[in-house]
C-alpha cells in the first residue's frame, strides 16, 4: 500500500513580475518502510517539496496546484492547527542543523517527553521510559543519565541522534530528513546514515531523504527522485538510476559517487548553472547545459513518463527507447 502520494504539486511565490513557481508538477509516492531519496542542486526544489509535504511553506508562498495524500487522506488543504497535529504524530522532521531542532534551555529528556506526551496518551513516567528507550535505540550511551543533560553537552553527531529520536518518538509513519548529515563531520555522516536505514527497517517508517549528495543516496535510499529546476527529471530504484542513469542531468550528478561528504552545490562536469525559478527557459530547463539537446528541447517541456519503477522527463528517451 502507498503511504504518501503527491500529485502534480506546484508551489508558487509572488514575485516582482508575477507568480514564480518554486516547484512544478511534482508527482511521487512513498511506501511504508521505504527510503525515497530526493537529490539535486541547491534550489532544485527538493527541500521545497519536503516543506510542502510537512505543511511548512512560508506565506506568501503556497500550494497552487495538485494534492498531497497521507494514508489516503488529503493533507495539503488542512488548517494550520490540524497540520500541526499531523506533524510529529504522523510526519516527523529531521533538519540539517540539529541545533535548530533542539531547544537549548530544555534538557533532552524534557523535549522528548513533551513530544511524546503531545502525541501519545502516556503518563510522565511512561513517557520518560519511552524517551530513555529512544535514546538507547539511536545509540546514545548511558541514556538514563544523558536524558537529563542539555543539547550543548552533546557532540554534533550525538545531537543529530537526539533529533532523530525526537522525530521518531511519537511513531510517525513518515519522516522528512532534509540534509540530515550535511552539517556533520564526514566520519559521523556514515553512522547517521546507517542509523536512519536501520530505524526505517525496524520501525517501518518511510523516509524522504533530501540531499545534494548522490553518495548519501547510494548508501541509504531504495528509490531516488532527481530534481532539476523545480521538477522531477528522473525517478527509479537506486540500483537502476545509479547504474544506468537515463537523464543527462542524472548522468552528470553521478560523478559524485561513491564519496560521502560535503560537496559544492555546482556540478563541475556540467557547464553552466541551473536557471533561477523566474528565468526558466520555455522548453527543457536543462537544455542550456545539455550536450544532447535537440530542436524539440527548446520548444517543448518534456513530461515525466514511464512506469512506477522508472520514469524520465527527457525527449532523448522518447526518441531512442520507446
Ligand atoms: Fe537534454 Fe533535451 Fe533531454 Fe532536456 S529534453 S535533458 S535538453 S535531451
Amino acid at each position: 500500500m502507498t503511504l504518501l502520494t503527491v500529485e502534480n504539486l506546484t508551489v508558487a511565490f509572488p514575485g516582482r513580475r508575477g507568480t514564480v513557481n518554486a516547484i512544478e508538477d511534482v508527482t511521487l509516492s512513498v511506501s511504508p518502510g521505504e527510503i525515497l531519496g530526493m537529490v539535486g542542486e541547491s534550489g532544485a526544489g527538493k527541500s521545497m517539496t519536503g516543506a510542502a509535504i510537512i505543511g511548512l511553506i512560508e506565506p506568501p508562498g503556497g500550494i497552487t496546484q495538485g494534492e498531497i495524500r497521507l494514508e489516503g487522506d488529503r493533507i495539503d488543504n488542512l488548517r494550520p492547527e490540524a497540520m500541526r497535529r499531523i506533524r510529529g504524530r504522523k510526519i516527523g522532521a529531521i533538519f540539517q542543523d540539529p541545533l535548530t531542532s533542539l531547544n537549548p534551555v530544555l534538557t533532552v529528556g524534557e523535549q522528548l517527553i513533551e513530544t511524546i506526551q503531545t502525541h501519545l496518551k502516556l503518563s510522565k513516567a511512561d513517557a520518560r521510559e519511552r524517551a530513555i528507550d529512544w535514546l538507547r535505540r539511536v545509540g546514545i550511551p548511558a541514556p538514563e543519565a544523558r536524558i537529563d543533560t542539555y543539547p550543548h553537552q552533546y557532540s554534533g553527531g550525538m545531537r543529530q541522534r537526539v533529533v532523530i529520536a525526537l522525530a521518531l518518538c511519537a511513531e510517525p509513519r513518515l519522516v522528512i530528513a532534509d540534509e540530515p548529515t550535511t552539517a556533520l563531520d564526514v566520519s559521523v555522516q556514515a553512522q547517521i546514515i546507517a542509523l536512519l536505514r536501520r530505524l526505517a527497517r525496524e520501525t517501518g517508517v518511510a523516509v524522504i531523504l533530501v540531499t545534494h549528495d548522490m553518495g548519501v543516496i547510494a548508501e541509504t535510499a531504495d528509490r531516488v527522485a532527481v530534481m532539476y529546476a523545480g521538477r522531477i527529471v528522473e525517478v527509479g530504484s537506486v540500483a537502476e538510476v545509479l547504474t544506468a542513469p537515463k537523464h543527462p542531468y542524472t548522468s552528470g550528478l553521478m560523478a559524485s559517487i561513491p564519496r560521502i561528504g560535503p560537496r559544492p552545490d555546482v556540478l563541475a562536469q556540467i557547464e553552466g548553472a541551473m536557471p533561477r525559478p523566474n528565468a526558466r527557459p520555455e522548453g527543457c530547463a536543462f537544455a542550456p547545459r545539455c550536450p544532447h539537446k535537440m530542436d524539440i528541447c527548446l520548444q517543448q517541456r518534456p513530461k515525466l513518463e514511464g512506469s512506477e519503477e522508472k520514469s524520465v522527463a527527457c525527449h532523448l528517451i522518447e526518441e531512442v527507447s520507446v
